[in-house]
């Protein structure tokens, strides 16, 4: 059998096919139905936000956000990141200028921001790398005495929280990605959430067109998610706390078994912080390492991923490079494990082994 990096959760087919029943009976496929309104109170709940809309994937959640909050120019950014969050930024048009990253928490490192604010910057877009939050404090500072807007990417974030708060409810939006691969999934989904009632209107317009009943109200896209992916949201909802634990104990386990002397991680200790296991990156000691290491996993059919690389400040399709030696350097060396609700803890015996054995 092979392992990969990820497995998708599935709920008991029957607890599926229990909730998509009522579409049959009200032949409400799309178009913000009443199990898409359903899972949109579920996760305020959940997360303790006040505004939240699902959409169809985490990257036109980004673009909308980019949208709705009228951003020009220069958009400061991550390279420490999944491609979908500097793509967002190109394909509305705007410029990224990347900041490079802390080397504990591999976030956008925030005292690097004011340098990088030109006349041209009208907002910061920063991701909280494997659901760890960036310096959301400083980051607030910098945004009011430039008067600039801030949208987090937070495709990693959902479950984990900071001093209190779902990582998922700072800045004036942050999006979230409910991909297949995530720890909580709707197959394709994502949401939106933002501090404001009138962003919320402006966004829940984008998200449908920019139609107001009949009239073409407002210039919009087609943001919006289906009844039958926030049916399975539904299902996998009430799932999401026995899924996270499935995964600390997993990730408490490699903690325990792998050769630490010749590999390093993010930080955890950042104050007032609990994970949600989203992720199980190790930091080899070079490339060349890290190449072996994935090499004698996948004779055994374990496949790890490259997570992420390359730095995003590398692109192939950009047209300017900003230097970012912290980032370069860690998506040369930095590999995510296999981690899901049900490794096998022998597996992960198995995974250390081989790993600890190519270091
Ligand atoms: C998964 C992911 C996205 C994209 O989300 P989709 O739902 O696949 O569009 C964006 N940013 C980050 C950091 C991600 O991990």
């Amino acid at each position: 059998m092979i392992i990969n990096v990820t497995k998708s959760f599935l709920p008991p087919i029957e607890e599926y096919q229990e909730i998509i029943k009522g579409i049959w009976e009200n032949t409400w496929l799309t178009n913000n139905g009443p199990l898409v309104r359903e899972l949109e109170n579920k996760l305020k709940d959940y997360l303790n936000v006040e505004n939240l809309l699902f959409v169809g994937n985490g990257t036109i959640a980004i673009q909308i956000a980019l949208k709705a909050l009228e951003l020009s120019g220069e958009i400061i950014t991550t390279p420490f990141s999944y491609c979908a969050t500097t793509t967002s930024i190109l394909w509305e048009n705007l410029q990224p200028k990347f900041v490079d990253i802390e080397p504990n928490t591999y976030n956008i490192n925030a005292n690097l921001i004011e340098a990088a604010i030109t006349e041209k910057t009208s907002g910061i877009l920063a991701t909280h790398v494997y659901g760890r939050p960036c310096d959301v404090e400083k980051i607030e500072k910098i945004a009011q005495k430039y008067n600039l807007k801030v949208i987090y990417d937070g495709a990693h974030g959902f479950g984990a929280t900071y001093k209190g708060k779902s990582v998922l409810s700072f800045g004036d939006i942050t999006t979230c990605s409910f991909h297949a691969t995530k720890v909580f999934h709707t197959i394709e989904g994502g949401s939106i959430i933002c501090n404001n009632e009138d962003l919320l209107k402006k966004l829940a317009f984008y998200r449908s067109f920019g139609h107001k009943n009949d009239d073409y109200y407002m210039m919009g896209i087609n943001g919006k998610n289906s009844e039958f992916h926030a049916a399975m949201g539904l299902c996998n909802l009430p799932k999401v706390a026995d899924i996270i634990n499935n995964r600390r104990i997993i990730s408490e386990k490699y903690d325990s078994l792998l050769n630490w002397s010749k590999l390093s991680r993010p930080s955890n200790n950042i104050e007032g912080f609990t994970y949600n296991y989203a992720y199980y990156p190790v930091i080899l000691e070079s490339e060349e390492k890290l190449l072996q290491v994935t090499a004698a996993l996948k004779e055994q059919e374990i496949i790890p991923r490259r997570y992420f690389y390359p730095s995003l400040n590398q692109l192939p399709y950009l047209d300017f490079y900003n230097p970012c030696p912290v980032s370069e350097n860690i998506a040369l060396r930095a590999l995510s494990l296999p981690l899901y609700y049900d490794l096998a803890l022998t597996d992960v015996e198995r995974i250390t082994q081989i790993i600890n054995s190519n270091l």
